[in-house]
Order: structure tokens, then C-alpha cells, then sequence
């Protein structure tokens, strides 16, 4: 529709980077320009209302930017998810597989309470291995999934697929 076509049209394909072969997915100039990322925000958080969320969970780092303006305007709080060793205190960790190797995503234990509708937010859905990492932690931390919403999904690395047994139900959106 309209807005999914605006935003597409302000990210840009950056081939062979980080390495060479791959395409990455660059949303630096929707961010920069005022009405894209107004766009962007106001949609997202009002999938968040819709939803009845009233935590939106973003996954570092760029989950971060989207994530922190759509709970301000949907009127949730802000969650995040981190990589390893970046937050204080009783966490739940879990590690997920990367292409070489492996990485594990935290949350603070006291980050939900219990029952309570989050949302969950990032820039690109891949492999789905960050968002499956994350949902273990929403669960396990005690909250339900009200749905996961990325900007963009690469449909080719079969994210979707990977995520379907993870959901309970709830919706996996991309613009
Ligand atoms: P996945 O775990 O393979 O689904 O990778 C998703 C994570 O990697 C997200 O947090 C994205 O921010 C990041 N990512 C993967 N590919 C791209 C890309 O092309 N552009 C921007 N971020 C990407």
C-alpha cells in the first residue's frame, strides 16, 4: 500500500556488505527523512494499540529506533532486548545459532508483569533466529505475545517459516 511503498522507497540496497555476497538492507535514509520515520512510528504504534500491547519490545541496536518513539506513542512502556553483557541485574539469556558460530540475547527478569501484552519490534526479519531468540525471552520472562511487526522481511532466508511454531498464534507483520 502507500506506506509500505514510501518507506521502501527510502532503503537502500548496499551490496556486498558486510561481506562480500550479501545485500544489506540499509534504513538510514528513512530515518533521516522527517515524514518516512513519522510514518513509520505512527504505524507501528498504532499496531501496538490495536494489539493491546502495553510493552513494545525492541531488539538491538535498530529495533532500539523504532521501538522507543512507537511505545511513547502508543502509550506502552519500552523493553529491550540487548546482546550479551550490556544489561544489570536477574536476566534471562538465550543463545541462538549465527551463520558461523553463535549469540545469545538478554532481558531483565522484572522487565514484564506477569500476563502482560508485548509487542515486538525490529528493522529486518532474516534467518529469524534474533526475533525466535527473542520471543523465548517474552515467554519465559512471563509476558504473552501480542505480535511481532519487522519493517522488512528478507522472505528468501525463510524467517517466517522458522518463527511459525513460535508465535502462539499471535501475528508476524512486516510493512
Ligand atoms: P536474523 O536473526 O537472521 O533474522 O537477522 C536479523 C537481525 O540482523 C536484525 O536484528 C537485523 O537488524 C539484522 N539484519 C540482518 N540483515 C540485515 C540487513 O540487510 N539490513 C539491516 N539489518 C539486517
Amino acid at each position: 500500500d502507500d506506506l509500505a511503498a514510501r518507506l521502501a522507497a527510502r532503503i537502500r540496497d548496499v551490496p556486498d556488505y558486510p561481506k562480500p555476497g550479501v545485500v544489506f538492507k540499509d534504513i538510514a535514509p528513512l530515518l533521516d527523512d522527517a515524514e518516512a520515520f513519522a510514518g513509520l512510528v505512527d504505524h507501528l504504534a498504532e499496531r501496538a494499540r490495536a494489539l493491546g500491547a502495553t510493552k513494545v519490545v525492541g531488539l538491538e541496536a535498530r529495533g532500539f529506533i523504532l521501538a522507543a518513539p512507537a511505545a511513547y506513542a502508543a502509550g506502552a512502556g519500552f523493553v529491550p532486548v540487548r546482546k550479551e553483557g550490556k544489561l544489570p541485574g536477574a536476566l534471562h539469556r538465550q543463545s541462538y545459532d549465527l551463520e558461523y558460530g553463535s549469540a545469545v540475547v538478554e532481558v531483565q527478569q522484572d522487565a514484564f508483569t506477569p500476563g502482560e501484552r508485548v509487542l515486538v519490534v525490529d528493522d529486518v526479519l532474516a534467518t529469524g533466529g534474533t526475533v525466535e531468540a527473542s520471543l523465548d525471552l517474552v515467554r519465559r520472562a512471563g509476558a504473552e505475545l501480542a505480535g511481532v511487526v519487522v519493517l522488512m522481511e528478507l522472505g528468501f532466508l525463510g524467517g517466517r517459516e522458522r518463527l511459525a511454531p513460535h508465535l502462539g498464534g499471535a501475528p508476524l507483520e512486516a510493512i
